[in-house]
C-alpha cells in the first residue's frame, strides 16, 4: 500500500464551493471512515457518500481541490481515499497538479468513474 501523502493546501485554494455542497445537509460521518472500518461496512458507507456527491453541483471543484491538496482522508468529489491514492501513485510528485482546475483534468477518468452506476453499486 502506498504511503499516504501529506495534505498540502494549494496556494490558490478557494472555499466558496463548500457553501453549496450537497454534504452540508448530510451526516459528516458518512464521508470519513471510523477507525478500523473494513469490508462491507466501509463499502456501504463509501457508496452512501458517493451517492450524495453524485448529486452535488460542485463535485468537480471538490474533486479538483482534493486531488491538488493530496487530501488523504475522506470521500471528496465522489472519490474515496483509495481512488485518490491511485491518482497520487499514477502522477509523479514533480508533475503533480497544483493550479486550480489541473486536478480535475489530471484525474478526469477517475472523477467520472467515481459516481458511475458500478461505483454506486447500482446494477444496470
Ligand atoms: S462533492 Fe461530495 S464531498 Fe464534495 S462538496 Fe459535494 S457532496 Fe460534499
Amino acid at each position: 500500500m502506498p504511503q499516504q501523502p501529506l495534505s498540502q493546501v494549494p496556494a490558490d485554494a478557494i472555499w466558496d464551493w463548500q457553501e453549496i455542497g450537497s454534504c452540508r445537509e448530510a451526516d459528516p460521518e458518512l464521508f470519513f471512515h471510523p477507525q478500523n472500518e473494513r469490508g462491507l461496512a466501509r463499502l456501504r458507507r463509501d457508496r452512501a457518500a458517493k451517492a450524495v456527491c453524485a448529486r452535488c453541483d460542485v463535485r468537480i471543484d471538490c474533486a479538483d481541490y482534493a486531488i491538488r491538496a493530496r487530501e488523504p482522508y475522506g470521500v471528496w468529489g465522489g472519490l474515496t481515499e483509495e481512488e485518490r491514492e491511485r491518482v497520487y501513485v499514477r502522477i509523479a510528485l514533480a508533475q503533480f497538479p497544483r493550479q486550480r482546475g489541473e486536478g480535475a483534468v489530471a484525474a478526469a477518468a477517475e472523477i467520472s468513474e467515481a459516481v458511475s452506476p458500478g461505483a454506486l453499486g447500482v446494477v444496470s
